[in-house]
């Protein structure tokens, strides 16, 4: 899986993205970050790659050359056009099923926005898919972005190893994952479920399945609704 980012403030995905699993992950080369300075891509010598909305209203708008440039410049790395897809609060809430869709692809580009957004024209131009991480409005893309590539990157081959399994996790087949717990086994007098310390897998395995069930009834029944429908 190769990503590619276009954004203004590269160093941010980066440092977000260069620790732990997924650092391991880059460095290993199972997955790869290009950042591409969209400001690298200004065509002026002040760099400027915003300006006034046309029709008025607060902020500004990031330019449709720069963009297109920075996309460019990226295609032709790439060898073909990839997946875009522009993080944007006006897009499809991003979930888990969608996180295994794109963990399918070879390449994906993410378009971060600042300010007020991006031209239309431009976006008109190259983007696939609108997808946003949830109903609240943030200063800029990359986080979003960030937030994405965390959860595919968890699905690509090899990223996790077996102690980390994301086979088990919530969200699989619409359910919340079962309560966890590690030792002591009885911590502040609370003591872990005697069940967990049987060894009797069978037993344990259905106890998860029901944990796993009457948490999601009682966090999330509109995944219960979804998985009867
Ligand atoms: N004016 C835009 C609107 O009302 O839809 C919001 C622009 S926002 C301040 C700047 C950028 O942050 C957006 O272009 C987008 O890339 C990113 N962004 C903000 N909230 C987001 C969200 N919930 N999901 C994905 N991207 C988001």
């Amino acid at each position: 899986m190769k990503y590619h980012v276009l954004t203004l403030f590269p160093e941010m995905i980066e440092q977000g993205l260069n620790t732990s699993i997924i650092g391991r992950a880059i460095s290993q080369n199972l997955i790869s970050l290009d950042c591409i300075n969209i400001r690298d891509y200004a065509g002026n010598k002040h760099m400027k790659v915003d300006d006034y909305p046309y029709g008025g209203g607060a902020g500004m708008v990031m330019q449709a050359e720069p963009v297109y440039s920075a996309y460019q410049a990226a295609v032709e790395k790439i060898g073909c056009r990839p997946r875009v897809i522009y993080v944007t609060p006006q897009g499809k809430v991003f979930n888990q099923r969608m996180a295994e869709k794109f963990a399918q692809e070879d390449n994906l580009l993410f378009l971060c926005g600042h300010y007020e957004g991006i031209d239309e024209r431009v976006l008109e131009e190259i983007v696939t898919d609108y997808v946003s991480i949830g109903d609240y409005v943030l200063t800029g893309g990359e986080l979003p972005a960030m937030v994405m590539i965390d959860a595919i990157s968890r699905l690509v081959p090899g990223v996790l190893s077996n102690d980390e399994s994301a086979s088990t996790e919530s969200f699989q087949d619409d359910l919340l994952e079962y309560p966890q717990y590690s030792r002591p086994a009885v911590w502040r007098g609370k003591a872990v479920p005697e069940v967990l310390l049987s060894g009797h897998h069978a037993n344990i395995e259905a106890w998860r399945k029901e944990q796993s069930i009457e948490r999601t009834r009682l966090r999330r029944p509109d995944l219960l609704e979804k998985r009867c429908r």
